[in-house]
């Protein structure tokens, strides 16, 4: 192992619930998982930021003083990276170079934020040879302003803040207006469920776009900041709105039936946040529908799609004793109603990223 050689992890996340409500300014309730990013960088003088992954193929190389623009990347994941050398280096980093290879067990792509994990393991990375330190609400906005400019979509702070904030057995309550985040302790039986549907999420960036502006429209025809301070009044006849409104409520609801150990009540609030992205907000697929209806069949305590919808994942909550049991019946019913052989997962609450002991290779 080369001399100088240090690591940083990043976990991916998974959202139990509050889908669509961060870019209005609502709550969310993710959980950081046992899935992870991992960056192995050794600082260099070269003044250049060089990366390599063992997930995709091709070599980035990056100005480490952030003047390499996004778009000028080749490889789409170099755009990830340009945009947390430049998103940093705009937060005063000094212009440290670095060789770093890239690794990560959380499947690309997936929904379960492989690319923020990407951004917060490579930030970790580059303050580190650099000598500097943000603090961990800086660090995330960087990460998502990385991912806005790398992207091109106006993504909301939940996955970078979840990656960096996460706690052993714990949910993260965050306020997206106040950016506050509370820890919840999950019950200790619980396990959380998350089966890919086998569909990628087709359509997402442009709806996700749509879905945004129609929000952001209706917060300023009734006057407010944001689609958090609406009533239920004021939204009743409006679908987009009312689901983000009554989705806020649900996850404060969640939360507290999670630090209440009150497992029953989180079902019907899954079930039914699942029912409004579905019917307001419109965005679940026929495959995230049965996928949801399979678990919950199967013995899931509730589950819903999470993420931004169009394919992805759905998650379900269960006891730890019936997890792999309820997630082999639901893959093979989803399978035999579809045809798509699903991807399933048991994930525990991890902690947030941070510097690691080198591995040895397993
Ligand atoms: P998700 O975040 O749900 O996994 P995204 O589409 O937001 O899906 O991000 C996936 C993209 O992030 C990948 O296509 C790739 O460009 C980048 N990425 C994530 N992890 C890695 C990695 N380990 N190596 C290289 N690129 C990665
Ligand atoms: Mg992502």
């Amino acid at each position: 192992m080369p001399d100088r050689e240090r690591w940083f992890r990043a976990p991916g996340r998974v959202n139990l619930i509050g889908d669509h409500t961060d870019y209005n300014e609502g709550f969310v309730l993710p959980v950081a998982i046992d899935l992870s990013c991992v960056v192995r960088a050794t600082p260099n003088a070269d003044g250049v930021v060089r990366l390599r992954s063992e997930s995709v193929d091709g070599e980035v190389a990056l100005a480490a003083d952030g003047g390499t623009d996004p778009a000028d990347v080749d490889e789409v994941w170099g755009r990830y990276a340009a945009g947390v050398v430049g998103t940093l280096s705009e937060r005063g980093r000094p212009a440290a170079g670095m060789d770093a290879v890239i690794s990560s067990t959380i499947p690309l792509g997936a929904g379960l934020s492989s690319s923020a994990a990407l951004e917060v393991a490579l930030a970790l990375a580059l303050c580190d040879v650099a000598d500097y330190e943000l603090p961990q609400l800086e660090l995330a906005l960087a990460c998502q302003e990385a991912e806005q400019v790398a992207t091109g979509v106006p993504c909301g702070i939940m996955d970078q803040l979840a990656s960096l904030a996460g706690l052993h057995n714990h949910a993260l309550l965050i306020d997206c207006r106040s950016l506050e985040v509370q820890a919840i302790r999950l019950p200790p039986r619980l396990a959380v469920l998350i089966l890919h549907s086998g569909m990628s999420r087709a359509l997402v960036d442009s709806e996700y776009g749509e879905r945004r502006e129609a929000c952001e429209a209706m917060a300023a025809l009734l006057g407010v900041p944001a689609l958090r301070d609406a009533t239920p009044q004021q939204v009743a006849d409006e679908p987009r709105a009312r689901h983000v409104v009554s989705e806020n409520a649900r996850v404060l609801q969640a939360a507290e039936a999670l630090a209440e150990g009150n497992v029953a009540a989180l079902g019907p609030l899954l079930n039914e946040s699942h029912r409004s992205l579905r019917d307001d907000f419109d965005v679940s697929t026929p495959e995230l529908d049965a996928l949801a209806a399979a678990l919950v069949d199967a013995g899931a305590v509730g589950a819903r799609l999470t993420g931004a919808g169009f394919g992805g994942c759905v998650v379900g909550l269960a006891s730890r004793d019936e997890a792999d049991r309820i997630v082999e019946t639901a893959a093979g019913h989803y399978w035999a109603e579809t045809g798509h052989q699903p991807r399933a997962f048991v994930f525990r609450a991890v902690d947030g990223a941070g510097r690691i002991p080198p591995q040895a290779p397993s």
